[in-house]
This record gives structure tokens, sequence and C-alpha cells, in this order.
């Protein structure tokens, strides 16, 4: 239970919150749902206290998330602008969400890292490393927006929980359990959905907005990308993507068009195990899926400079899209035995 398992943490949670006036929240780079919308849970729960809070996002945020409640509040880092040592000089408390290592941060990094402010980090990323002076972090959570529940609905600051907040703690279990098919089969996530909806998330409207805002570039790229960049090894249960950046272009690429991609192959019966690779300005994007108990965070980890979970994970490469490919063969090849009896 949560509240066994964190009850000092709570406190500790509580009386920073209510010691702290100016309080700065910050989701990771390239931020999804989960870290949007418990960002901005956490927002609105801090400003019905009087506080003086700002979301800071080290990136922009997809564009299906614009409808989620005050994520027009939002304070983006954009790409040109540069990030001081004493960025976050002047506070009272900082609150990581969705995140285990400074390097997630990107460009806030530094400064994080510098300021002498009480840090928070709320998160449900396996094997966090310590940079926190208070970590609130169970990888057996869904996501970080169902951790910030339990931990909302466990303080005192209960009688804040509102509508807004459920809608956004909503989006993110939603956006980081692929919609309920994978990381919730804990029926303790459904009792939690089951209160967000009582609260007043409206689930249709949430899915809509997320799932079904494609523009029609992007439904065009999906098609060129299903039927010119994917392939599918059988044998091995494994089956990429690639996009150029030449694809980018022909498709007007927006801001999250490539969100979800990579998913594409794991649609194919038999196959388990899906990569995506992305040429971005100076390096290529990586993202890798899996069905059961193949753990990409290990694989992005070991090979590609990155981590993440169980079964959806990141990591770069810098070289040409051909390399990366090259040698994300090579590697699976070494894998073949234990892909080729791989059982789902
Ligand atoms: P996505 O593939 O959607 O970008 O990310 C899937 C998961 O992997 C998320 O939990 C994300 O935080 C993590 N992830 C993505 N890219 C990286 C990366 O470069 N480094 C690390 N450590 N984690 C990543
Ligand atoms: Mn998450």
């Amino acid at each position: 239970m949560f509240v066994e398992k964190f009850k000092n943490q709570i406190q500790v949670f509580e009386q920073k919150v209510i010691a702290s006036e100016k309080i700065k929240i910050l989701p990771h780079y390239n931020p999804d749902g989960d870290a949007i919308g418990s960002a901005l849970a956490l927002y609105i729960l801090l400003k019905k206290m009087n506080k003086d809070v700002e979301v800071i996002s080290p990136s922009h945020f997809p564009g299906f998330l614009n409808f989620l409640p005050f994520s027009n509040k939002i304070n983006i880092i954009g790409k040109k602008r540069e990030v001081e040592d004493s960025f976050f000089d002047g506070l009272d408390l900082l609150i990581g969400v969705d995140f285990n290592g400074l390097g997630r941060l990107d460009k806030l990094k530094q400064s994080f890292d510098k300021s002498s402010t009480f840090k928070i980090i709320i998160d449900h990323h396996p094997e966090p490393e310590q940079f926190a002076d208070l970590l609130i972090s169970d990888s057996s959570y869904s996501s970080t927006a169902e951790l910030i529940y339990a931990l909302i609905m466990s303080s005192n600051f209960k009688d804040k929980f509102d509508k807004d907040i459920a809608t956004n703690l909503y989006a993110g279990i939603m956006t980081d359990t692929g919609s309920f098919s994978y990381n919730s089969s804990s029926p303790e996530t459904f009792r939690i959905v089951g209160e967000l909806l009582k609260a007043g998330a409206e689930k249709d409207k949430i899915f809509d907005e997320v799932y079904n805002s494609f523009s029609l570039n992007r439904m065009r790229f999906m098609g060129h990308v299903m039927l010119n960049r994917m392939h599918i090894l059988p044998k091995l249960k494994t089956g990429y993507i690639y996009i150029t950046e030449k694809d980018r272009l022909q498709f007007k690429e927006k801001y999250g068009d490539t969100e979800n991609f990579v998913n594409i192959p794991l649609s194919i019966k038999g196959i388990v195990f899906s990569a995506i690779f992305i040429e971005r300005e100076n390096f290529i994007k990586i993202s890798f899926r899996s069905k059961g108990s193949f753990d990409v965070n290990i694989f992005a980890a070991k090979y590609f400079n990155g981590g993440g979970h169980k079964n959806a994970s990141g990591g770069e490469f810098y070289g040409s899209i051909q390399e990366t490919m090259k040698k994300f063969v090579s590697i699976i090849n070494e894998y073949s035995d234990e892909l080729i009896n791989y059982e789902f």
C-alpha cells in the first residue's frame, strides 16, 4: 500500500509544500502524456493552495495534449533558448515528474543539478539515480500519474482534488498504458481510474483528443511509413521502422507526429519486439517496444545510451540511419536464440 510504503515521504512532501512559496515543476525532455499530465495535476493542486507555481518543460510537448486543463500555462524552454546555471535560483521547491535521471532534463540538467533548492522526484521508472532530496519512486505503478493520485489522496491536500486534476491524471495513465493495453494489470490501477471518472474525467473525450487527433499529413505519413519504411524479421519476431529527415519534411512533420509509430509492427501477429529510428538534426532518435519479458530498458541502456521501462524505452545513436539499422540488426541476431523461441 502506498500509505505504508511512503509514510515518511508523504510527510516530508506535505511539510515542504506547506513551507514553500515559489515552486517549479518539471517534466522530462520530450514529455509524453504521463509527464505533462502529472506535472499539470500537481500544478493545479499547488495553484489551489495559492502557491507561486510554474511548470517548466525542457522541450515542446505533442499538440494532442493541448486540450489538457492548464496546458497553456506551461513554460517551454525552446531549442534556441540559453539556460544559465542560476536558472533555478531563488526558489523554495523543485518537483520533477516522470524521470529517473538528470540526463532526461536535457538543457535544464546543469541548472537543476547546481540548484540548492530542495528537490522532490516523483517517478515510476526502474533504478532511479540518486539526485533528489526526496524520492517517491515505484516502478510497479502504471504511470507517474497513478503515483501522483496516490500521493495526493494520502496527503492532507486531498480536498483540493478536482475534475481538472482528474482529467490530467487520467490522460497520464491512459497514455502510459497505451489505453490500458500494457502496464495496467493491477486492479488498483482500475480502482484509481474509477475514482478519476467519479471526479469527472471524461474518458471518451480524452481518448478522442489523444488518439483521434491526427492531421491528414500525419495519417499519410503513417501510410508511407507502413508501406515503405517498415522491415519485418518474422523469425526474430521483430519489426523496425526508419524515418529519414526527407520523410519528415515531405509530410510536414509536426512535433508529436511520430509518437506511437513504434507500436505499428507490434500489431502484426507474432511480432514481439519493435524499434523505430528517426533521423533528427544531429542524431538518430530511437524507441523500442516489446511484449512480455523481453526487457527493452536494458537493451536501450546497453546498446543505445538510453533507458526507460521493460516494455517501452528509448535511446539515441550518433551516426547515419543506415549505420544505426546495421548495428541494430547485428545486435538482434545475437539475440536470435532468445527471440526465435520467445513466447508471449
Ligand atoms: P519514447 O520511446 O516514447 O520516447 O520513450 C519510451 C520510454 O523510454 C519513456 O519512459 C522515456 O522516458 C524513455 N526514454 C526515451 N528515450 C530515452 C533516452 O534517450 N534515455 C532514457 N534514459 N530514457 C528514454
Ligand atoms: Mn511515465
